[in-house]
């Protein structure tokens, strides 16, 4: 799969994205050393990128960022890892969805809403700071929101149009069955 529009948006967050990613890494510089765990090179890469990628991706997604725009080859299982620990640090969500988990930088947690196309699987974000107020109205006792998120599964653009297609296809097929018919019976 190729994703473009993710390859041209990289390049011009780059810079804006290198006081984030400094603030992410020092984040996962003290949960290592709480935890304990080994500083590896491949982890602060992969959180590098993660920082510079706008959006919801998929390991495959992520995985083609690292090899095309960082030229960084690295396997399915260290990206799965990874992604796992660095939600454990709380810098990456995990949208776990009907086909396939997605994820998303999180350093600074902020309200989401996510369009799931049942059909194809893409996830989109939506923005709108109408919800960001409706959450800041809710009122929830006994319970501290880390990350609010809000899903909403349906037909993303392209399904629709390919749908439409396709019945329109079934619908001129079905009419020239029933002209043959009725040409045979004649
Ligand atoms: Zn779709």
């Amino acid at each position: 799969m190729h994703f473009p529009h993710l390859f041209v948006t990289l390049h011009s967050r780059m810079s804006e994205n290198t006081d984030l990613y400094t603030q992410a890494a020092q984040r996962l510089t003290e949960y290592i050393k709480g935890k304990n765990i080994r500083k590896t090179p491949e982890r602060f890469e992969i959180l590098r990128i993660i920082c510079q990628t706008p959006g919801i991706f998929s390991i495959d997604q992520l995985q083609e960022i690292m090899e095309k725009e960082a030229k960084f080859n690295v396997s399915r299982v260290t990206l799965f890892n990874t992604l796992r620990l660095l939600e454990d640090a709380s810098l990456v969500i995990k949208h776990t969805l009907a086909r396939a988990a997605h994820y998303e930088c999180c350093i600074t947690p902020h309200p989401l809403v996510c369009l799931v196309c049942q059909k194809c699987g893409t996830v989109k974000k939506l923005e709108s700071s109408k919800i960001e107020n409706w959450l800041s109205e809710q009122k929830c006792k006994q319970f501290v929101i880390s990350q609010p998120v809000l899903y909403f599964h349906g037909l993303c653009r392209s399904c629709i149009v390919k749908n439409s297609i396709r019945n329109r296809k079934e619908k001129t097929k079905r009419k020239e069955t029933k002209t043959k018919t009725k040409i045979q019976k004649k």
